[in-house]
């Protein structure tokens, strides 16, 4: 659910060094901020619980330790900083808009204030991970420790693992494969980018295409974005095609609908034709890490 409740501070106020000038960086000058965070505030309001909301108290000394802190070029910096933090430190909060304010900017002419304005919002992504090649359990335990160990990228759900014929022409052993949820607070090209230096720590080889690999990892969807940039297409163009795709998925999110198909993932691996050749290899039991592997 979109949380539509708010929770909001407005005209923090502080004394900071930020800016590109020199004397800007040197006198210092007044920041005013606000913040407004995106809450589902039904629980609280019920319940009369500090616990169930968002301590503004605490906002504002997070706000505060920023904006009084480590001098920094750009406001643009110092708001990026405070969406990150709160989204990191509130899990409750989907988003939060931040508006950095210079009332007394060292630049001549007539004006109130400048300022920069920042959304940002925690996103649900769905990866796709395989390997077939050398140790297959302990690379997709390696993928999925540094990606959760990744800056604002957390693991949030893993299927089981599925053992499945290996696709394509190239004669090779069989996949180990399996879908994750995961929650982010990463563009999606930005996530690509993660996704691909995991790939790469964990070498993958690229030689031969639909050839083996230590590991792979897909960018299944996006919240429900529909993306065609040249180097990422997102859902993935094959999600309805692939049974080693669907299977673990649909064990995660069965009833998530797929952009641009409009079906839900259930809907998708019952219209697959060829399902065969997907095999569950190690179930997740909730038990250890990321319920699959033992501590
Ligand atoms: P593959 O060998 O199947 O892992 O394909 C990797 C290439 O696909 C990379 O060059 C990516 O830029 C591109 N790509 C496009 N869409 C996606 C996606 N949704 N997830 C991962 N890689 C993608």
């Amino acid at each position: 659910m979109n949380a539509i409740d708010k929770i909001t501070l407005n005209r923090m106020r502080f004394y900071g060094y930020h800016g590109a000038l020199p004397e800007e960086k040197k006198i210092g000058q007044r920041f005013l901020v606000d913040v407004t965070l995106s809450v589902d505030l039904y629980q609280a309001g019920i319940s009369d619980r500090l616990d169930q909301t968002i301590n503004y108290a605490q906002v504002y000394s997070i706000v505060r330790e920023i904006v009084e802190g480590p001098s920094c070029k750009l406001i643009e910096r110092v708001a990026e900083r405070i969406a990150e933090t709160l989204l990191n430190t509130f899990s409750m909060a989907q988003s939060c808009l931040i508006r950095v304010i210079k009332p007394d900017p060292p630049i001549a002419g007539h004006y109130d204030s400048v300022a920069v304005e920042v959304i940002r919002k925690r996103s649900i992504a769905y990866v796709g991970l395989g390997s077939n090649m050398g140790d297959r359990p302990y690379l997709l335990r390696q993928a999925l420790r540094k990606l959760d160990r990744t800056e604002n990228v957390r693991v949030v759900r893993c299927s089981s693992i599925y053992e499945t014929d290996p696709y394509g022409p190239v004669k090779q052993n069989d996949f180990l494969n399996m879908a994750i949820q995961i929650e982010t607070l990463l563009p999606p090209d930005q996530l690509l980018d993660r996704l691909q230096r995991i790939e790469l720590a964990l070498k993958r080889k690229r030689e031969i295409h639909w050839g083996p690999r230590t590991i792979d990892l897909d960018m299944l969807l996006f919240n429900q974005d529909n993306i065609d940039m040249e180097k990422l297409s997102v859902p993935h163009p094959e999600i309805a095609r692939r049974a080693f795709v669907l299977r673990p998925l649909e064990e995660i999110a069965p009833h998530l609908v797929v952009p641009r198909l409009n079906r839900s993932v259930t809907e998708l691996w019952q219209n697959l034709k060829e399902k065969e050749g997907v095999r569950l290899w190690k179930r997740n039991n909730g038990e250890g890490e990321f319920g699959l592997f033992e501590n």
